[in-house]
């Protein structure tokens, strides 16, 4: 049992991407080395979805795996990419899915909005069907977000790369949801460290979303998963928790989002 041992996770982490193909064993022995051994990796379209079940981890890691369309796909998804990704969920090999969500940040025509709505309720429907957790990427799009939401009885849902306000994250507490916290909150300019509290920290799961958002002091350079670490000890110091109690609060949290069947 991991947990025991006291391993930092990553709750989000892409290591399916073709960033991380040069050296897969190079990549193993830093996560290990960093003890960064409970990985979550995400699907952001169907071959990413599938491309994880193909990665190789040694007996000592814990991994999880979402298959999803992310907002970003939406537009070009292909007709029965849903049904292949549904295909995955019933597979056996996955935890939930994800990610996906609404993106007005990337995205500002109102015709992809509505393309992305549509197939984040398509998917939040397959969640509640399933009864299994949903990860979301919502960017300035959380007031919709969380209006869509009450259609459904979804408690396992987590808000990954959380960046709304305050108010956005004390809906998401009120109502069970989980938020991931990632390199994000080590930037000077994130407003993230005054409205993220203490008391919100037992729905906190911490993530990377490697390759991408590089906590500092790396920032500009691609994210990896042991960098988690930093974000850890961010966390740790901001909050002035022990880290041994924040590694072990945060995977129960990720266990409680991973094990809890919505619907
Ligand atoms: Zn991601």
């Amino acid at each position: 049992m991991i947990m025991s041992d006291k391993s930092f996770l990553d709750g989000h982490t892409h290591l399916q991407m073709d960033e991380f193909s040069e050296n897969r064993k190079h990549m193993i022995e830093s996560l290990r080395k960093e003890n960064v051994r409970v990985i979550c990796n995400v699907g952001y379209d169907y071959d990413s979805s599938k491309a994880i079940m193909e990665l190789k981890f040694p007996d000592d890691f814990e991994v999880y795996a979402f298959a999803g369309i992310h907002p970003h796909y939406a537009g070009k998804c292909k007709t029965d990419e849903l049904d292949k990704i549904t295909e995955l969920l019933k597979s056996g090999g996955y935890n939930g899915i994800g990610e996906i969500g609404i993106d007005r940040y990337w995205y500002k025509k109102e015709e992809n909005i509505s393309i992305q709505k549509e197939l984040f309720i398509s998917q939040l429907k397959i969640a509640e069907k399933l009864k299994i957790p949903a990860m979301l990427h919502i960017r300035d799009a959380y007031d919709e977000a969380l209006e869509i939401l009450k259609d459904f009885s979804l408690v396992n849902v987590e808000f990954h790369s959380f960046t709304g306000e305050k108010r956005h994250l004390e809906e998401i507490y009120r109502r069970g949801y989980y938020f991931g916290i990632n390199g994000v909150i080590t930037f000077k300019n994130s407003s993230l460290k005054e409205i993220l509290e203490t008391e919100y920290i037992d729905k906190m799961i911490i993530e990377t979303d490697a390759p991408y958002l590089t906590p500092v002091p790396f920032r500009g350079k691609r994210n990896r998963s042991e960098y988690v670490v930093y974000v850890y000890k961010f966390i740790s110091d901001y909050f002035n928790i022990e880290m041994d109690e924040l590694k072990e609060v945060v995977y129960n949290n990720f266990l409680r989002f991973i094990n809890n069947n919505n619907g």
